[in-house]
């Protein structure tokens, strides 16, 4: 009762703080529900002016924005998808990729959860691009970080969405954006944990993206969905390779045949652990890291996954 207590009072002293509607929605007050009918097309006027022309593969950016995250989907048909945002200074990294594929706007953006090393730059981000629609979770953060987001996707009018294990994202409709977790109906006590879990799938071919999801998340995924579900071709490591993440049984299910691992160089945390790293060489699955390569371009072209480096 008295965590509940607490909770009420940060939001409306949040609420307070920063006046804004889109906080209100978050928390439940009047957040639009997720468009979790077929996606065959976005939810909103998305801005579909996307330059970019599609080139009938699906391709993952991986961007080098050191210690954090922010992945960049680009569908067959060149819809653009920005997930995460990295820490305060990947802006430039962030922008600098989106100009060289002549991206303008972004159809979808993504937040996986609230830490600094993904919504850092997220500011910037929806300041500088039309987004036609914007998913997270309920999961409230009591940081500056989070309230200038908040601010930001409020002063830009940007629709959003609470993204559940029961929403579709709505994005390409060659393309299958299923939210895994945050489980309905489990009240998450930690960021990571509360992390948005999705399987993009194309063709026959898909990638797992996990955000800073941890074991115990992944437990819960297996539960809910089972294994069969879970099989992807292409798994981006749950908290930057932390042995926290990356249960033996979370991987077997996922059985991918390459990983992905978003970090930066000598990183405070350790990451990748060697429990991971043991892991992946004991599964045969190849490990691909930003800390070691840079940006990790990866197409999937409906039957087949090529890594470029
Ligand atoms: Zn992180």
């Amino acid at each position: 009762m008295k965590k509940i207590v607490i909770f009420v009072l940060c939001l409306i002293m949040l609420s307070a703080l920063c006046g804004c509607d889109v906080l209100k929605s978050v928390v439940g007050i009047d957040i639009e529900p997720a468009p979790t009918a077929v996606p065959t097309s976005t939810p909103t006027a998305a801005p579909t002016t996307a330059p970019f022309c599609g080139d009938g593969e699906l391709d993952v950016y991986v961007i080098d924005v050191g210690q954090g995250d922010s992945i960049l989907l680009i569908s067959p048909s060149g819809k653009t998808m920005l997930i995460d945002a990295g820490d305060g200074g990947a802006f430039d990294a962030i922008s600098s990729q989106l100009t060289k594929l002549n991206i303008t706007s972004l159809d979808v953006v993504v937040v996986t959860h609230p830490h600094a090393d993904h919504i850092g730059s997220m500011a910037k981000v929806i300041n500088s691009y039309e987004i036609g629609s914007f998913y997270m979770t309920d999961f409230v953060a009591t940081t500056k970080t989070y309230e200038r987001m908040l601010t930001e996707l409020e002063d830009n009018n940007v629709s959003v969405y609470q993204a559940t294990s029961d929403t579709l994202i709505a994005w390409d409709e060659d393309v299958t954006v299923q939210v895994l977790s945050p489980i309905v109906g489990i009240e998450y006590d930690d960021s990571n944990t509360s992390s948005i879990v999705m399987k993009v799938s194309y063709g026959n071919t898909s990638i797992m993206l996990t955000g800073d999801a941890e074991k115990e998340t992944e437990s819960g995924i297996i539960a809910l969905w089972g294994e069969d579900a879970l099989k992807a071709d292409v798994l981006k490591l749950g908290h930057h390779g932390s042995s926290t993440s990356s249960s033996l049984e979370f991987v077997v299910a996922v059985d991918p045949d390459i990983a992905l691992c978003s970090l930066g160089v000598d990183n405070d945390y350790g990451h990748p652990h060697r429990e991971t790293l043991a892991l992946m060489e004991e599964l045969n699955i190849a490990l691909y890291r930003t800390d070691l390569l840079g940006t990790i371009k990866i197409v999937l072209d409906g039957t087949d996954i090529q890594v470029i480096k």
